[in-house]
């Protein structure tokens, strides 16, 4: 997979490699779906929701430009799956997830493997994880209409902030938001996407479930 998925498309970063051959993908999908744990597509996870492509976590992760002791933020729990890998390459990470059922079993599966830097809470994480602010990485692993003004706020200068922007349906942009030490962002524009809509206060309204 890492060799085929990943190098063949261009994700350079060692630790990135490193951190993608040391998470076991088949522990965070359903048992049904085990055998095609190492293919490069998303496999569904319960509530309508899917574990993310493991090209697009590698990407993001990549991204992220992230060094040992980070603290990282991420939106869009899901199976726990790109939590592991951002807990190999940062210092600490939290991960917000607004369905209760999968915030619960991807806290198991990740106590589990021991990844006991990585904390998952069950809420809105559109609106950021306010009492582990400022973060030197955030991930957003679903959609959103806009760069919530939630996660700028709690981004520390230099940090950087990667999430797809984009109408729900469809595909959306992968952008990257840089805080400049003086506090102005800057943003680039990295591909298109496809994720899951971000719901919740600072993303989109409605379940499209
Ligand atoms: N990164 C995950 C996959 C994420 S799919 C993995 O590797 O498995 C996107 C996830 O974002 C879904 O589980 C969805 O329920 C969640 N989500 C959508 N809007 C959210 C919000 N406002 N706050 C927290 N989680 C949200």
């Amino acid at each position: 997979m890492l060799r085929r998925h990943l190098a063949g498309r261009g994700v350079r970063d060692e630790r990135v490699m490193d951190a993608m051959a040391k998470v076991p993908r088949e522990v965070f999908v359903p048992q049904s779906c085990r055998r095609l744990a190492y293919s490069d597509g998303p496999l569904p996870i319960g509530m309508g929701q899917t574990i993310s492509q493991p090209y697009m976590v590698a990407w993001m992760a990549e991204a992220l430009e992230l060094a040992p002791g980070d603290r990282v933020l991420e939106v869009g729990t899901g199976s726990g799956y790109s939590a592991a890998v951002l807990g190999r390459l940062g210092g600490a990470v939290y991960t917000v997830e607004r369905h209760a059922s999968l915030a619960r079993s991807a806290r198991a599966v990740l106590m589990r493997l021991g990844y006991d830097n990585v904390h998952v809470r069950h809420g809105d994480g559109s609106l950021g994880w306010p009492e582990h602010a400022p973060f030197d990485a955030i991930m957003v692993s679903a959609g959103g209409p806009r760069v919530p003004a939630a996660l700028r706020d709690q981004l520390n200068p230099g940090g950087r902030l990667v999430m797809p922007v984009g109408p729900a349906v469809g595909s959306q942009l992968l952008v990257r938001e840089r805080r400049a030490p003086t506090g102005d962002f800057s943003r680039e524009e990295l591909g298109s996407v496809r994720f899951v809509p971000l719901v919740g206060e600072e993303g989109f309204q409605q379940p499209v479930e």
